[in-house]
């Protein structure tokens, strides 16, 4: 009855307590590309440093946290090896150029020496208020992999909005695994989550789209990102276009699925049409007009051959790039700070 019920409650509390604080002792590494963000750096570390005095005194999770410069060209790493491990690690790795956003993750979840692994932007527009919530569906609810996705995208532009919904469908398109729309970096993985990842072995990663791939329990969390406090996205739409194109290539074989169905498609009106002038020279004896027919035939299938040779030509370089198997970055300077060894002096 009644008793029983309540002792296997308190059972499964039990279960999940164990659960949780074996979870919390795994700690949370806080993974942070940072690419020219000297302006609000100082006071987005003092924000997370109260985070992590938080995270602390709720669940006892030791935290660090590690900047990876991509390549600055301000004084990003300057400020960025000034910061004080106060309450929390500090590591500060140096790429020896930029890379990219995905090259820095990358390197900070190869170096992350916690369990748990956060990816977070470090221009502010990732609320450092959220990293507890993020924490607690991770150790209290036992998810893997839980990412938030923008509420709404009402600060981009038309055309980006559309091309970002274009880019969805066609990299889920056919798809059994879909990759969920809208979702962002700040993402925070389970230690088998963050292991999981570590063992994929190819060079190019989007991890957007490998976040969800790996499985695991997902979470999607729907946040309003804060405004970026200083500086300028460095997305232009050329950039945008070229992470799109990374990702869909390394992601889906839609758009090779698309060339051939196109060629399918323009076999069948070829022979369509074929059929036709037959049975107006054989049966009805008429002269057929030629010319006009022919160019634009021509065109049409000329046109779509260079289209698929493009395709096609996208994921030989991505084959090209892999086969490489050029390592992702280099790292210039790597430095650790413990939290309970004392700052040194700015
Ligand atoms: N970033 C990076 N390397 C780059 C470009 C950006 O490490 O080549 C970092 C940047 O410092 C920030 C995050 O990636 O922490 C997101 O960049 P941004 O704010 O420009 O992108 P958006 O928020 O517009 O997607
Ligand atoms: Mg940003």
């Amino acid at each position: 009855g009644r008793g029983s019920a309540g002792t296997l409650a308190g059972a499964t509390e039990t279960i999940r307590a164990t659960g949780a604080a074996e979870r919390a002792a795994a700690g949370l590494s806080i993974v942070m590309p940072v690419y020219n963000e000297a302006d609000g750096l100082a006071a987005l570390h003092t924000r997370l440093v109260d985070v992590a005095r938080a995270l602390k005194t709720r669940w006892g999770l030791a935290c660090e946290v590690v900047y990876v410069d991509d390549g600055s060209r301000d004084r990003s790493l300057a400020i960025a090896s000034t910061l004080p491990a106060d309450g929390i690690d500090v590591q500060v790795i140096a790429l020896s150029r930029n890379f990219g956003k995905e090259a820095a993750l990358l390197a900070g979840l190869e170096h992350a020496r916690r369990g748990a692994v956060l990816f977070m932007d470090s221009d502010g527009q990732h609320p450092p208020t959220m990293v507890e919530r993020l924490a607690g569906h991770w150790i209290d609810d036992g998810f893997d992999v839980i990412f938030t996705a923008k509420a709404h995208r009402k600060s981009e532009s038309f055309l980006r909005r559309s091309f970002g919904r274009a880019f969805y469908t066609l990299i889920n398109w056919g798809s059994r695994h879909k990759i969920p729309e809208d979702a962002g970096d700040f993402r925070l993985l389970s230690p088998r989550a963050a292991a999981a990842l570590r063992q994929l072995p190819e060079r190019n990663r989007f991890f957007k789209g490998l976040a969800s791939w790996i499985g695991f329990r997902q979470l999607r969390i729907d946040y309003e990102p804060a405004a970026r406090e200083h500086g300028t996205s460095s997305w232009n739409f050329g950039a945008l276009l070229g992470l799109s194109i990374e990702g869909l290539t390394a992601f889906s074989v839609a758009p090779l699925r698309i060339a051939s169905l196109l060629g399918l498609l323009l076999a069948a009106t070829a022979l369509l049409f074929g059929v036709k002038i037959l049975v107006e020279v054989l049966v009805f004896g008429s002269d057929v007009p030629g010319y006009p027919s022919l160019v634009v035939g021509l065109m049409v299938i000329g046109g779509a051959q260079l289209v698929m040779i493009g395709v096609m030509g996208e994921y030989i370089a991505k084959i090209l790039s892999e086969t490489k198997r050029r390592p992702v970055y280099f790292i210039a300077e790597h430095s650790v700070k413990r939290a309970d060894e004392t700052a040194p002096a700015a």
